[in-house]
């Protein structure tokens, strides 16, 4: 037969259940963290990687407009010494259209190095960003930092769980396996909540068709639920 020191017994119990899930919730959160991180990591590597070879590309692109635009020069000194020296009507108009084409070509090539150097400039600084903030997912210290919250949080599930058990050696074991039975239903805490005037549940302030007396079920090892939320019911009262 239960009584009302039981009562206090299982809720201190049920406050350190409660505890217990909150601190396996934060054991799951810190490994998903970790998980995400390492993925994080790997993608960070990858964009920094192809935008490195964009760069490189740049840089080809670079050298061949580099190429073209040195011998387009020395084409064009070549072409107006000839167009200077040439007497001849046909021919010099020739050379002249020749040599304003060879200019044209040094106007675009020096656009085209304008164009690549801008390019290079926006992925330069694009991989200095994405590189800082590897570094800041890298960083040891915050692999580190979640080592030590996981060690933390597994620690205080041990103790928690130490304290329960002793708890539960005090509350008498029909009483104490009916809490289970109803705990197990209830996705939310709290699992057990005072009843309020005796028919309105204190978890999901729902009024219960009929006026329950919680107080007198303990006697008889049982634990009353709410019909709409299953959360365990109390008498206030008997907290105190
Ligand atoms: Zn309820």
């Amino acid at each position: 037969m239960a009584t009302a020191e039981d009562l206090k017994q299982l809720l201190l119990y049920h406050s350190y259940d409660q505890r217990l899930l909150a601190v396996h919730q934060s054991v799951r959160e810190i490994e998903k963290k970790a998980k995400n991180t390492a993925i994080g990591r790997g993608e960070s590597a990858k964009k920094i990687a192809s935008m490195e070879g964009q760069l490189q590309e740049q840089n080809e692109a670079w050298k061949a407009s580099e190429r073209a635009l040195k011998s387009a020069i020395s084409r064009a000194s070549t072409l107006r010494e000839k167009v200077d020296s040439s007497g001849k009507m046909l021919q010099w108009s020739l050379l002249s259209k020749q040599l304003e084409d060879t200019l044209s070509k040094i106007k675009g090539e020096e656009e085209s190095q304008l164009r690549i150097i801008e390019e290079m400039e926006t992925i330069g600084r694009d991989i200095d960003q994405e590189r800082e903030l590897l570094a800041a997912m890298d960083g040891e210290s915050l692999a580190k930092q979640m080592r030590e919250q996981l060690d933390t949080a597994r620690g205080n599930l041990a103790d928690i769980g130490e304290k329960m058990q002793g708890i539960q050696s005090h509350i008498p074991v029909k009483f104490f396996e009916n809490y289970l039975r109803l705990r197990h239903s209830i996705a939310h805490p709290p699992f057990m909540v005072g009843l309020r005037d005796g028919f309105i549940c204190g978890g999901c302030r729902m009024r219960l068709p009929t006026e329950l007396n919680p107080a007198a079920s303990i006697e008889n090892d049982e634990l009353i639920a709410c019909d709409f939320c299953h959360r365990i019911l109390y008498c206030n009262g008997s907290e105190e």
